[in-house]
């Protein structure tokens, strides 16, 4: 039996992870939707997706928005059909001890890492449980489960997801749709570029294979768990940190 080809929804691929993941899954052989949060940068998108010879495009999309979220779906659904894999990426950080975390700081990285993987994923699912089939994988981060200072904000948000990921996997289980989380340690990209240089060497110091991650690395294990041999997997956390935390 031929494979049928599947949609794959990618938010936040312009850079770092989530274009490595966009990439990955064209070599998979999926029609890849990459976002960006604008017009010139799915435009971007839609080149680099072109330049690789992979099938699909890129779209606008805001996922603090959910008027955003219901237009791209419905786009999707009419242009390439249901998106039936779902990989949550979009993330941003605004660290600061929570002596002096402002009240925005917070909601900002709640709503954009958290939040938008209830919407996100709520609208993809009526797709994928009319498919039979769904994969939703969502990019948690080592700090769910090790803390970070500075970044109370960014762990609940992670150490959210990782719930999320969990509970939903009970409801659609039934519906052969997976859920998982990947939790990467640090990788090199421009949220990692942004820390001050003592920290990042201090960084080093923690991780066993001693450098930080590739985006192609984190593409790797998002690659198995999206795959069609992944079936048997659900509600777990795929650590990928360079022995940071074990
Ligand atoms: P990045 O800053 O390079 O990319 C983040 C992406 O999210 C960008 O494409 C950006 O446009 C998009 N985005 C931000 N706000 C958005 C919004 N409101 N709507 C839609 N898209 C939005 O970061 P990255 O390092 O590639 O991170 C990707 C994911 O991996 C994030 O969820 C991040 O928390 C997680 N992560 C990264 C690291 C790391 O070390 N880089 C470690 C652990 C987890």
């Amino acid at each position: 039996m031929t494979q049928e080809r599947r949609v794959a929804l990618v938010t936040g691929a312009s850079r770092g992870i989530g274009r490595a993941v966009a990439h990955e899954l064209g070599r998979q052989d999926r029609i890849v939707i990459g976002t960006a949060t604008s017009e010139a940068g799915a435009q971007k998108i839609d080149e680099d997706l072109k330049a690789h010879g992979i099938a699909g495009a890129g779209r606008c999309l805001n996922v603090t928005d959910q008027a955003s979220v219901d237009a791209l779906i419905k786009s999707i659904n009419e242009e390439f059909g249901a998106p039936t894999i779902l990989v949550n990426n979009a993330g941003i950080t605004r660290d600061n001890l929570l002596m002096r975390m402002k009240e925005d700081e917070w909601d900002s990285v709640i709503d954009t890492n958290l939040k938008s993987v209830y919407r996100v994923s709520k609208a993809c699912l009526r797709g994928m449980t009319k498919a039979r089939f769904g994969r939703i994988v969502s990019i948690s981060s080592v700090v769910a489960t090790m803390g970070n200072l500075g970044q109370t904000n960014y762990a609940a948000a992670k150490a959210g997801m990782e719930g999320f990921t969990r509970a939903l996997a009970r409801e659609v289980a039934s519906r052969a749709i997976t859920v998982n989380s990947v939790a990467p340690g640090f990788i090199a990209t421009d949220m990692t570029e942004a820390l001050p240089e003592a920290q990042h060497e201090m960084l080093l110091k923690q991780i066993p294979l001693a450098r930080l991650g590739a985006p192609e690395e984190i593409a790797a294990a998002v690659g198995f768990l999206t795959g069609e041999t992944a079936g048997y997997v659900t509600g777990e956390t795929l650590h990928v940190n360079g022995g940071m935390n074990m």
